[in-house]
């Protein structure tokens, strides 16, 4: 089978190889790919910028279609939709953070995609704990960016309090700023979304999402024209989606006292802020990296809801022939998502 394979470690050395398809053993099920997501973390692994185990198959947000389950699984059917939680593919099962449920800090993980194979290919194999069932209303594609809505999903719904009638600012409108925008609206949370020069697409889209107001940075100061919206208070929360640092400053200021801020984005640098805002305006500062899997179950049960949809978030679908332009469009900040399918 085709895959998009890292096959040796350093900058670049990312090619269409044919590799074997992988056997389904008895304790695993065998997945065919419907779609798998192009993500900032697969530019990161071509660049070497992202920790890599070559040679490795690339992709790790993928939703496909369950083909062959191994004796010794009881759980599982061929013909089932799934979203695979590819994060867990190697833990050590017996840590901590293993035990608490936060896997990500288990020192042995690995996930697919960096460390085992991952999706930009035809098959995949996974444990039946790493499936999650896809509601009928939802298609494959749409399916296919569970991944980084999780972490969405925990950002907001489980490590940041908000509620109806407070106001927050998403700053960054890249796939997971608009992600947190669709969350957020759906709560009947008012959202004013803050973007760069360059993200003019991508703040049309906000609007389109239901954002409150969009905030050209390049033209208005983010702290003035979020305290225009609120009244002159500030936003009650603010998550950083954009990974910059004139973002970051520009959230912290753009808080009222007693304000929240979420850092959800990877900056991939030091930043310079003013600590001292913290404790002037007791502000409760909050990380937030991936999710659990009962953030994912929490998913699932929003997606039966009905209330949340994707497919207006998703731009483009490539074969996995086409990487190069997958991955220049990831770049170069104008699609919303890109999914790419096997050939
Ligand atoms: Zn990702
Ligand atoms: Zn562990």
């Amino acid at each position: 089978m085709k895959a998009l394979v890292k096959y040796a470690p350093g900058n670049g050395n990312l090619d269409i190889l044919d590799v074997p398809e992988p056997p389904c053993g008895p304790d695993q099920v065998k997945i065919e790919v419907a779609f798998c997501g192009v993500c900032g973390t697969d530019l990161h692994v071509m660049h070497d910028t992202f920790p890599n185990y070559p040679p490795v198959i690339l992709g790790h947000e993928v939703a496909g279609t369950v083909v062959e389950v191994g004796e010794d699984v009881a759980d599982a059917r061929p013909g089932e939709r799934v979203a695979v939680l590819g994060a867990t593919a190697v833990t050590c099962g017996h840590c901590e953070y293993c035990r608490s449920g936060f896997f990500i800090f288990c020192r042995k993980r690995r996930g697919i995609g960096h460390g085992v194979n991952g999706a930009f290919t035809r098959y995949l194999v996974a444990r039946p704990d790493q499936l999650y069932r896809v509601p009928e209303c939802f298609s494959l594609a749409e399916a296919a960016i569970t991944e980084p809505f999780a972490a969405v999903v925990q950002a907001i719904a489980e490590l940041t309090p908000v509620s109806i009638g407070e106001t927050a600012l998403v700053s960054g409108p890249g796939p997971i700023g608009l992600l947190a925008l669709k969350l957020l609206v759906a709560e009947g949370i008012k959202t004013i979304v803050a973007g760069a020069p360059g993200d003019g697409e991508r703040l049309e889209a906000a609007k389109r999402f239901g954002a409150a107001a969009v905030i050209n940075v390049g033209e208005r100061n983010l702290a003035e024209a979020v305290r225009d919206e609120t009244g002159g208070r500030g936003a009650d929360v603010a998550f950083e989606c954009a990974g910059h640092p004139a973002s970051v400053r520009g959230c912290l200021e753009a808080l009222r006292p007693m304000g929240r801020y979420t850092q959800v984005a990877i900056c991939g640098r030091d930043v310079e802020f003013p600590i001292d805002t913290v404790i002037f305006k007791q502000l409760r500062l909050q990380g937030s990296i991936t999710y659990t899997a009962n953030t994912w179950d929490r998913v699932m049960k929003i997606y039966a809801q009905g209330r949340i949809r994707f497919e207006d978030l998703i731009s483009v679908k490539l074969p996995i022939t086409d990487w190069r332009r997958g991955f220049d469009l990831c770049m170069d900040k104008k699609a919303l998502k890109v999914l790419m399918y096997p050939v």
